[in-house]
């Protein structure tokens, strides 16, 4: 008798930035790397967008200029919250 065990794998083949559309799979030396940041929501019922959902794969360009939108409104709102 022979038992058979199929794995089954997934291989991301391309996948891409959702602002500037580069690609997000890095290829050094032959070895393929998926290197991205996420901006992700799953809003609830407590919120104003109960029910909507977000998902975005940025790279490492993009990820990096939001965060620093993220850090210069988190200076604006200490700022001016005093
Ligand atoms: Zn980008």
């Amino acid at each position: 008798m022979k038992i058979n065990n199929r794995r089954l794998t997934e291989t991301v083949l391309d996948r891409s930035c959702g602002v500037c559309n580069q690609s997000l799979i890095i290829d050094l030396n032959g070895i393929k790397f998926e290197e991205y940041g996420e901006l992700r929501a799953d809003w609830g019922y407590g919120s104003k967008q109960n029910g909507k959902c977000y998902q975005i794969d940025l790279c490492e360009s993009c990820f990096t200029q939001a965060l620093f939108v993220l850090r210069d409104a988190r200076r604006a709102h200490v700022m001016f919250d005093h």
